[in-house]
């Protein structure tokens, strides 16, 4: 069965043809406004992709040999690298915090990319390669976990922070940090769900020699065109209602098979789900969790410092109130939307969401999606804290006259924003929309009639059920 032509709102579970033409077209789900990835003919050269690609490994490679920021106090000299910060967490006893930067600093990066070129340069040269699934698959799983970003701002604060009692100096590796950073933004912005689609016509065709030199990106935003047709509440459907599910990894409408529980993509071999199982009772778990861990990550020190005139334990809050009587109030800002705000964010607005799907509600849902993706976005920057103090505890080494090590709140901060991630990621955003109605929104202002103008020509009308069933059969 034929479904290429049908693609599926992965948040709000819409249905939509795809435009016949797409060059250059970038769009967003008129109803929730999440945007489409996987959209064939959106051009990014997969030359381009492949270069940017494989500087970032090269440079990731310099980024990790050479040391990110030196120190110079009372004679006494320190440096710290990516792995000295995982090496002093792990002798100071805090292996778990060392594996969890070795992970989202190191490791994840490190298998995305190499894992992209893997798939990459042979679909380049229009061949699948062996595991292709897998590969593709995996670039999809350690993405959201891959936090570089948030370590070059990590080492950023650290500089500002270290810069009143010693003399600091960048080290070349923080400015190949930086340049990573860049080019790992530019990575993210290529979406690997739209190689399933070249491949597959590579098998299909199976012309060994047919070059693919236009992919899709993932970056999607509003296509407003003027002369867009309508679509009105009335008109549209959802993949539910018309028997069909959207694979959440590939993206290809398939016909749902009720007998069959563990069904799998045809495509991509991806367990389909209609929703997710359990997304609500999962979240709702992982939620309390995390809210658990958030009072030990407050109350406990996070950092205890010992030098020659005593030893001192530092909590966050009490960082961020050091920070602000000292004058550096725009560190202190820094630090406490990071590692306060964005927590308590995060389970505010997941327990909302949670609470609400749980009762069938349709209480703003537009609204309610948009603060989902908020909360999927800001995810990995409660690290910060995390990553601030491995640096910290590498930097400040000097033998007997100062020494600081990791206190347990690393640990419980560490696992309130692994356990709010999860949450996050268990949770499907489907339940939001279920008992909203079929359509996007009546269009009454101006602007409301642009955001309802169906960006991919037009949702799939009930009309339509007609030539669905004649699809389907
Ligand atoms: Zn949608
Ligand atoms: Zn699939």
């Amino acid at each position: 069965m034929d479904y290429q032509r049908l693609i599926v709102c992965h948040e709000c579970d819409l249905l939509f043809r795809k435009p016949a033409d797409v060059k250059r077209h970038r769009a967003a789900c008129s109803r929730c406004g999440a945007g489409f990835a996987a959209l064939p003919g959106c051009a990014l050269s997969l030359d381009w992709i492949c270069a940017v690609t494989l500087a970032a490994l090269i440079v990731f490679c310099i980024a990790q040999s050479f040391p990110l920021i030196e120190m110079h106090a009372n004679g006494m000299t320190s440096e710290a690298t990516l792995f000295g910060a995982v090496r002093s967490l792990w002798f100071g006893d805090m292996r778990v915090v060392a594996v969890m930067v070795l992970c989202s600093a190191v490791l994840f990066p490190l298998i995305e990319l190499l894992a992209l070129l893997y798939v990459l340069v042979p679909l380049r040269l229009g061949i699948r390669p062996p595991h292709f699934n897998a590969m593709v698959r995996l670039v999809q799983i350690v993405r959201p976990w891959g936090m570089v970003e948030v370590f070059m701002l990590g080492v950023l604060v650290t500089i500002v922070k270290m810069v009143s009692i010693a003399q600091v100096i960048p080290g070349p590796g923080l400015f190949a940090l930086g340049t990573l950073t860049v080019m790992l933004g530019v990575v993210a912005s290529f979406d690997p769900s739209g190689l399933w689609a070249i491949s597959e016509e590579i098998r299909r065709s199976r012309m060994a020699h047919v070059r693919w030199s236009k992919v899709s990106t993932g970056r999607q935003r509003f296509m407003r065109p003027s002369g867009a047709r309508k679509a009105s509440s009335s008109t549209a459907i959802t993949a539910r209602r018309a028997g069909l599910v959207g694979c959440h990894a590939c993206g290809l409408v398939q016909t749902r098979s009720e007998r069959d529980a563990h069904q799998r993509c045809t495509r991509c071999q991806h367990v389909l789900h209609e929703r997710r199982p359990d997304s609500l009772t999962r979240t709702a778990s992982l939620l309390l969790a995390a809210a658990i861990a958030y009072i030990p990550a407050n109350l406990l020190p996070i950092m205890h410092a010992s030098s020659v005139g005593g030893s001192e334990d530092d909590t966050i809050l009490g960082g961020v109130a050091y920070f602000w009587t000292s004058g550096d109030w725009p560190l202190a800002v820094v630090v406490f939307i990071a590692s306060v705000l964005v927590p308590v964010l995060k389970l505010v607005v997941l327990t909302l969401l949670t609470v609400a799907a749980s009762r069938g509600s349709g209480w703003r849902a537009r609204e309610r999606a948009t603060l989902y993706r908020l909360v999927e976005r800001i995810g990995p920057w409660s690290m910060l804290d995390v990553f601030v103090v491995a640096l910290t505890v590498t930097l400040v080494h000097f033998g007997s006259l100062a020494v600081i090590t990791a206190g347990p709140a690393a640990l419980a901060f560490g696992a309130v924003v692994i356990l709010t991630m999860l949450a996050s990621h268990q949770f499907d955003p489907r339940l939001i929309w279920d008992n909203v109605g079929p359509g996007p929104r009546a269009a009454s202002t101006a602007n409301d009639k642009a955001l309802a103008a169906p960006l991919l020509k037009n949702p799939i009308s009930e009309k339509d059920d007609a030539s669905f069933q004649s699809i389907q059969t």
